[in-house]
């Protein structure tokens, strides 16, 4: 099954995608955090995606697409994925299209923009393995520690407010339009984000059905 979860920044995707990851036994991919890890490995594609990032802009289209084709032709991705952050533009679902690859369903996790705020600022991300928290819904064991890996836990860059009020502006500019694309479809559903991560996990996985 090869799945797509949109929604706004801090809507609760990566979260989500870990989840059905874990239940239908198929790899969750984040462009986002294989951007993170490229930037930190400072490779090729990291250069050019950093300044994009930080200022809570998209990175080009031909730099994410290319991660994303790389990555989803590794073999434990033969069975189905979970795309988490791809695509985010028009042009990047086209891509998909002409690569051949079959979109089973697409699930938008709704979260009214008051809420992104205030979600994206408690958020906190482990330097070392990515692994995200929130410190009121989601928080570590020990403060500022990974539960998974003893990383250090830190507020990522662009989730600062200004740029978070940035990102949410380029998601109803950019991506807000792929609901309608693949509404086209017949693949959309909506789910509403709710307080309890075990809420919204039992909507998602009812949508999945
Ligand atoms: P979010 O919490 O906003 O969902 P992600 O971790 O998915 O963030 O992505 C972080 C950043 O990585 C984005 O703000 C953007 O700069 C870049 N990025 C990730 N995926 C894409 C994509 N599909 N297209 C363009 N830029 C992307
Ligand atoms: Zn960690």
């Amino acid at each position: 099954m090869n799945l797509i979860l949109l929604g706004a920044p801090g809507a609760g995707k990566g979260t989500q995608a870990e989840v059905i990851c874990a239940a239908k036994g198929i790899p969750a991919i984040s462009t986002g955090n294989i951007l993170r890890e490229a930037v930190k490995n400072g490779t090729e594609s990291g250069l050019k995606a950093k300044k994009y990032m930080d200022a809570g802009e998209l990175v080009p289209d031909e730099v994410v697409i290319g991660i994303l084709k790389d990555r989803i032709s590794e073999p434990d991705c033969k069975d189905g994925f979970i795309l988490d952050g791809f695509p985010r533009t028009v042009p990047q679902a086209e891509a998909l299209e002409s690569m051949g690859v079959r979109i089973d369903r697409v699930v938008e996790i709704y979260v009214p923009d008051e809420k992104i705020a205030k979600r994206l600022g408690g958020r906190r991300v482990c330097e070392a393995c990515g692994n995200s928290y929130h410190v009121d819904y989601k928080p570590t064991k020990v403060e500022g520690v990974c539960d998974a890996c003893g990383g250090r836990v830190v507020t990522r860059k662009d989730d600062e407010p200004a740029t978070v009020l940035e990102r949410l502006r380029v998601y109803h500019e950019k991506t807000a339009p792929l609901k309608d694309f693949y509404e086209a479809r017949g693949k959309l559903k909506t789910v509403v984000g709710q307080e309890a991560v075990e809420d919204t996990t039992r909507l998602m996985l009812a949508a999945l059905e």
